[in-house]
């Protein structure tokens, strides 16, 4: 595809019809235009981000390529820190699980709003999974390949820290890939977690307990958080916002601490294989150092697929 889309790029450079002040992108295949940005439809939104779908189509004739665009929820002039941390993680990123970063495109004085990547037509997973019901070979299928995404992250040293569905996105029945790394943070050589102070809003039901209790987050954290991701797979229903009612903000952690502290944990489906049950606790240990990383992982899923 990006051999196509620089040509159409050099065409571009050709065309008179180009105003002469203009800085044009030197057949860049990541810079792309706004004018030339169609839109089509919205594809989502989370806390941060909005999702949509455009046609990207400098020839106006409708031959454009289709790319999800994201970009901030509020814009209030300035371009946050975190906004274009993300975008250069995302563009460093190089794997079959992994969504594809393809470019930006920038405002007139260069500042960054913003990120286009591929288009994963069948959206997030939080959103494929009532349709369509996977099996279990599927869903461990994709697990496998969610954890494959995932190594390769944590080899480079960064910290997911929002692994879950609804940041799941899916290409087709057999073949999912990681998104939105609006909270990813490195962690640099030498050191074990990251600590945040944030304020509300954070994901707190794909939290493990550390992170709850003294905001840490860490490789093993992530692991957590993919043992709910799995579990969501498995049997969609969030059973902890069930337990605990309409309780909100720092109540919730609270009382999630103290039902953690219980060791109590999200009950799998009856359908559910033993050995994936086993792998989900084995994610959820209290003591970080107790879960699995992502590789063993990997060969514990592929075991459990033959
Ligand atoms: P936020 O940082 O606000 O959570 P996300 O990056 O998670 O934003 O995107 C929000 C939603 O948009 C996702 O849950 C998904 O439904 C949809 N989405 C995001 N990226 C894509 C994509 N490349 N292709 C299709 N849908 C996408
Ligand atoms: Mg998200």
């Amino acid at each position: 595809e990006r051999p196509s889309f620089r040509t159409v790029l050099r065409e571009l450079t050709e065309d008179p019809a180009i105003s002469p002040g203009e800085t044009l992108p030197d057949s860049d295949p990541s810079v792309f235009h706004k004018r030339y940005l169609k839109e089509l439809r919205e594809l989502g939104e989370g806390h941060f981000g909005k999702v949509t779908l455009y046609l990207y189509d400098p020839a106006n004739d409708g031959t454009g390529e289709r790319v999800a665009v994201k970009a901030l929820k509020q814009e209030n002039g300035h371009v946050p820190d975190g906004w274009i941390k993300e975008i250069e993680i995302l563009k460093s990123l190089y794997h079959s699980n992994i969504v594809k970063y393809k470019g930006c495109c920038t405002e007139m004085g260069g500042q960054v709003v913003q990120l286009i990547m591929e288009y994963l037509p069948l959206g997030s997973l939080r959103d494929y999974l009532p349709k369509r019901k996977l099996g279990v070979p599927q869903c461990l299928m994709f697990a496998q390949q969610i954890c494959m995404g995932m190594e390769y992250l944590h080899s480079k040293r960064y910290i997911h820290r929002d692994l879950a569905a609804r940041n799941v996105l899916v290409e087709n029945d057999n073949l999912v890939k990681i998104g939105d790394f609006g909270l990813t943070k490195y962690i640099p050589e030498g050191e074990i977690y990251y600590r945040v102070r944030e304020d509300g809003d954070s994901p707190v039901f794909w939290y493990a307990i550390e992170c709850l209790k003294e905001s840490k987050f860490s490789f093993s954290s992530d692991i957590w958080s993919f043992g709910v991701t799995l579990k969501t797979g498995i049997c969609i229903l969030n059973k902890f916002s069930e337990m605990m009612g309409a309780t909100q903000g720092q109540m919730t952690v609270m009382v999630l601490i103290k039902l953690l502290e219980k060791n109590l944990r999200l009950p799998c489906p009856k359908d559910c294989p033993h050995e994936v049950k086993l792998l989900m606790e084995q994610c959820w240990a209290a003591d970080p150092a107790q879960r699995p990383s992502f590789g063993p992982l990997i060969e514990k899923l592929e075991a459990i697929r033959r």
